[in-house]
């Protein structure tokens, strides 16, 4: 019988989303009234429809390939280099990286798990607390923890607790660990991470040798202008960070795919023998061998949000969302709840009232709201005691959720 690779079976099984979804399912098939109001402000997923200046520039692609003259088949494997070179100059100005160090993809969350392969075994690996799963779970599936325990705490991985007190920005570990990942702005928290805690990470990084992966996902939300938008305005960033991105969350294309990593040039890691290599020789590598580049389409339909219009489309969906954030987070500082982020990321990650505890909350949510929200300890164990509510929605909905949040609590 073909041998299956064991470490999937550490993998908890009760991941957050199904059961999610299946305690929905129970309400809604017990109370189908209710559920007939049913508003989901659970998993992360944008509902604006796709900006124009994108859908114009697909449809332009899809019709070169429809001609013999224009048509075009494999692209390059890092990605064409009209959209490598967009967002050089758009995110990254003023850094160290340029074109060449970009590498276009179908989207950040095969990125971060993909990353592994080019990191050996042995690494100490920390991971904040509450955390994004999939990086969890990647390091799981990879054989680089032991068992987990019924917090889904895995053995052999470097916890670092993010609460009010730290401002859901961890302190910088005692030990010494060799890979760090690190989100801001944060999903699930929604907290953003000072120039100063930054540098701070990346002191800690250079001296010990290690590399921060820096998921800058909702980047295109901060609001405040003393909040970096890429770990590369942080000098010694070149030597010790990768940065990973998403056009999931600015440009809505969660169901369209595409994203990116930046790896510098100068930066590197040691073999079993004692050689340094440059990481992104090894990116490359594995990228060419395991990838034949994104849909030449999603990436015209990407370079268009770096246009013009593209930027002024995005600039109106951030605008929407981070509206829906300070709406979300008025509504529960009004009843009297401690409320944290929803300022330089779509998500509010609010306390629980006193004596509830993360699923408690979701259920009174469910059944006396009509409300989907995540528990806080889905994400992790210092998630308990808090909830997230997502400002991915229509306006009409968040205004209802906040109305219901005002008679329910
Ligand atoms: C949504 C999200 C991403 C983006 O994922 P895609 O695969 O690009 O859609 C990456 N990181 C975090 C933390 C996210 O929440």
């Amino acid at each position: 019988m073909a041998r299956i690779n064991d470490h999937f079976l550490k993998l908890k099984a009760g991941y957050l989303f199904p059961e999610i979804g299946r305690r929905v399912s129970a309400f809604t098939e017990s109370h189908p009234e209710k559920a007939a109001n049913l508003i989901r402000c659970g998993i992360g997923d944008v509902t604006e429809p796709l900006p124009e200046a994108v859908r114009e520039a697909m449809h332009k692609a899809v019709d070169e390939l429809g001609e013999r003259e224009t048509f075009r088949g494999y692209g390059p494997e890092q990605g064409y280099e009209f959209l490598r070179e967009a967002v050089a100059k758009n995110a990254y100005q003023g850094t160290c990286i340029t074109a060449n160090d970009i590498f276009i993809s179908d989207g950040s969350k095969c990125d971060t798990g993909n990353v592994l392969d080019i990191f050996g075994p042995g690494n100490k690996i920390a991971i904040t607390d509450p955390v994004y799963p999939v990086y969890v779970d990647t390091n799981v599936m990879i054989g680089n923890t032991g068992e987990g325990d019924e917090n889904g705490r895995y053995e052999g991985l470097v916890y670092l607790p993010c609460n009010a007190e730290n401002n859901f920005v961890p302190a910088i570990p005692e030990e010494k660990v060799d890979l760090i990942y690190l989100c801001y702005p944060n999903n699930p928290t929604g907290a953003s991470a000072t120039r100063q805690q930054l540098e701070a990470w990346v002191e800690y990084a250079n001296k010990h040798s290690a590399i921060i992966l820096y998921d800058a996902a909702y980047e295109a939300f901060i609001q405040d202008p003393d909040v970096p938008r890429s770990i590369y305005e942080i000098p010694g960033a070149e030597t010790c960070a990768m940065e990973f991105r998403s056009f999931s969350k600015n440009g809505g294309f969660t169901g369209v795919r595409c994203g990116y990593i930046a790896i510098p040039e100068t930066l590197v890691g040691t073999s079993a023998s004692g050689d340094t290599v440059l990481i992104k020789q090894l990116w490359s590598r594995r990228t060419s061998t395991k990838f034949n580049g994104a849909s030449y389409p999603v990436q015209r339909g990407a370079e268009a949000i770096f246009s013009d219009a593209g930027k002024a489309q995005v600039a109106a969906l951030v605008e929407h969302y981070m509206g829906n954030a300070k709406l979300l987070r008025e509504a529960c500082t009004e009843i009297g709840l401690q409320v944290y982020g929803g300022e330089n990321a779509p998500y509010v990650w609010v306390a629980c009232p006193e004596g509830l505890t993360s699923w408690d909350m979701f259920d009174k949510m469910l059944h006396e709201a009509s409300v989907v929200i995540t528990p806080g300890s889905g994400f992790g164990a210092a998630g308990e005691g808090y909830f997230r509510i997502s400002a991915f929605n229509s306006r009409a909905n968040v205004k209802e959720v906040c109305a219901r949040l005002k008679a329910h609590l």
